[in-house]
Formats: structure tokens, sequence, C-alpha cells
């Protein structure tokens, strides 16, 4: 690796209390932040010192018209920190190189090797993949200081992936080998869940400290944030959301469950059920073309797509108590694109006749490119390397 490669120590407690809400919500008077954070002027003061002294915080005075005291602007320094996010897909590895601010300094793309006779994919050939594409990544940057890898699958202790869905992995311990590699602090994460830590600190969660994250692409994923916290691990890797009943005469999902979410929502039940149709296969493309092209058949198909992701949204969020949703992945912004969405979403708000209470439910449609996953994994890796939980 790069010599200019450093693990750095983690953030103390108030420092990275400071640090977060510097990221989150922008430059802030160091008054204003000890009154935010509850700390003392001589703590604000102590912690303050310390960070600018480690060269993540910059302090500026600003003059206060009149007579009084010139106010000490607080703001990160966005080059203090370096982390390559890395997403792993069934064959490929795509990074980014971010700043502390989540911003992408280059991007890369490294090809994973070829799955063997029993369908998975080398573990050690694609710590060598991962590690190739931190190098070229590193060259970007003045020094690199951590790394986030995600995945679909299920991922323990932020480093085992337990299954990899798209790797054919069960119980592989990634984060040691690239750790040895590389000589940095690495993390594991599922994907969305990687995407749920961007947004608490880069999206809705600057607004609402719970919400949830749907994805939509090659499978259903789902991301649970609560009171701040990032749900690290779901219970059912999202099954009872997903499979959860919608029409008793729909049609079945590929573990026979009938009119269930992921029957009408899911990629692959989609084009099951389009092909059998048509009598020849045909992929979700396919069908969006044939949508525009005026077919009843297509149109119908994404119409109950956009229904059955109403549903979804309105059940998270019910289940949640959130106002806030955030939609993503690569098929979102088609599927969403149809009123039937945003119509299922207002007739599951609108109270019955003797309710007066009127909800509002935020619904935010962020179509996800490879790039922006591995944004995520860089964002959880920034995260990781300040010492935040
Ligand atoms: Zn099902």
């Amino acid at each position: 690796m790069s010599a200019r490669s450093s693990a750095e120590p983690a953030l103390s407690a108030g420092e990275l209390a400071i640090t977060r809400h510097l990221l989150v919500h922008g430059p802030a008077s160091r008054g204003a932040l000890g009154d935010l954070l509850q700390l003392s002027y001589a703590s604000m003061s102590r912690l303050a010192r310390g960070l600018v002294e480690g060269g993540i915080v910059a302090e500026d005075v600003e003059p206060v018209p009149g007579v009084g005291r010139p106010r000490q602007i607080l703001s990160v320094v966005p080059g203090a920190r370096h982390v390559v996010g890395c997403k792993l897909t069934g064959d490929t590895a795509y990074g980014v190189v971010c700043d502390m601010l989540g911003d992408v300094k280059a991007t890369a793309q490294v090809a994973l090797p070829p799955h063997q006779a029993d369908s998975s994919v080398s573990v050690a050939g694609t710590v060598r993949a991962i590690t190739q594409l931190v190098t070229r990544l590193a060259r970007k940057v003045t020094s690199l200081n951590g790394i986030g890898v995600s995945l679909g699958g299920v991922v323990t202790n932020r480093s085992i992936v337990r299954e990899g869905t798209f790797l054919g992995w069960r119980d592989v311990d990634l984060a040691t080998p690239l750790r040895e590699r590389t000589g940095l602090p690495v993390v594991v994460t599922n994907d969305v869940t990687a995407l749920a830590r961007e947004q608490l600190w880069f999206g809705a969660g600057r607004t609402h400290s719970t919400f949830g994250v749907i994805t939509v692409g090659a499978g259903l994923g789902f991301g649970v944030v609560r009171e701040g916290v990032v749900v690290e691990e779901l219970i059912d890797n999202g099954h009872l959301l997903a499979h959860a009943p919608l029409d008793s005469r729909g049609p079945r999902c590929r573990m026979g469950h009938t009119g269930c979410v992921a029957a009408y929502l899911n990629r692959d039940d989609i084009e099951h059920r389009a092909s059998a149709a048509a009598g020849r296969r045909l992929v979700f493309d396919d069908i969006v073309r044939a949508r525009a092209a005026g077919d009843d058949a297509a149109t119908a198909l994404l119409d109950d797509a956009a229904r059955a992701l109403g549903h979804l949204a309105a059940t998270f969020a019910g289940a949640l108590q959130t106002s806030r949703i955030v939609l993503a992945g690569e098929d979102v912004a088609t599927i969403a694109d149809s009123t039937a969405t945003t119509d299922t979403v207002a007739d599951r708000l609108r109270p019955g006749p003797d309710e007066t209470q009127r909800c509002v439910l935020e619904i935010s449609t962020a179509p996800l490119s490879f790039n922006d996953w591995a944004r995520g994994a860089a964002v959880v890796a920034i995260q990781n390397v300040l010492g935040a939980a």
C-alpha cells in the first residue's frame, strides 16, 4: 500500500459530537455549538483546540458589528481525512475516494474474479481486486485513512459476510484480510444499511431523526434509522415488509406467497410475469420500453408495481412512525414515475370520517448509480475512522 496511508486515532466522544454536528449541519459558532451540545465554555474551548490542532476543524474569527466580542466560527477541514468506499456487485468492485464531507474526488472500478465451479467468487481474488482499487484511488488524494465496503446480503460485526447474495458467500471474514493488506481500518456493511448511514449524516437525517430507506432494483432492500441510530442488522433481512400481503387473488412471488409486495415489485418477479404473458424472455428494460410505446400489459404491470411501492412506503412509515421515507435503487425512478404510487399513499393517509388527525408523508426518490452506492460505503468509512458508532 501507499506510504501515505495512515490509520489515525478515533476522536473522543466530545470531539466526535462537535465534528459530526459540523459535518451534518455546516459551520457553527463555538458558543452556539457549546449550547447545542451542552458543553461548558471550558470543555468547548478544550475540545475545539484539540480539533484545530489535529487539523480536523478550522476556526475563523468573525467580527460582530458594534461592541460585541468577535465570534469564533468552527468548520470541518474537508481534506483532513480521505476514505475509499467500495460497492461489490456479483462481478465488479466500484470505488470512490471521498473527503470528510463525502465529496467524491475520484472513481474507479475493477473486475472481480469470475464465479467458480461452486458459483461463489474467490474471496482471496476479491481481496486482491479491492486492494488494487484502493491503491489506484489512494493516488488521487494526499493521504488515505480508511476503507468501507458494502454489498448485498447479511453482514455481522461490520466485518463478516454471513450471506453474500451476489457473490455466493457464506461466513466470509472480508475485513481482516483487507485490513492486513492495506494497514487501514476497514468496515464492511450491508449496502442498504450503508445508504441509511449516508442519509443520516448527509440526507434525510438532517431533518428527521427517524426515517426508512427502501431500495428497489435487484431485490428489495430496507434501511432503518431510529432516533438518530442506524439499525445495523435487520432481524429478517427485510422479509416481513417485502412479503407483506396486498391481494389474496394476486400473482405469486418466487417464494409462493399470493399477492405479496415482492410479487408485484421485485424485478425478477415483474420480469417473470411479463415473460410468462408474452411467451418469451423479457427483461425490465423491455417492459419499460413497451410501456413507453403504449403497451397496456406493460403499463398494468408497472402500475401494479407502483401501487405496491406506495403500500410498502405507507406500511413502513406507519410501523416506524416516521413521516420520512427515502426511495432509492436502479428501478425506483421508473416505478415511482407512475401516479399510482402517490395515489396509493394519499389513499392510505386519508383519515376516516370521524378522524381529525392529518398525517403527511414526505417521500423522496434518489436513483442510485453504482458510484452512489460506493459513496454510501465511503460515508460509513468516514464514520468509522472518526469513531462514530
Ligand atoms: Zn412473497
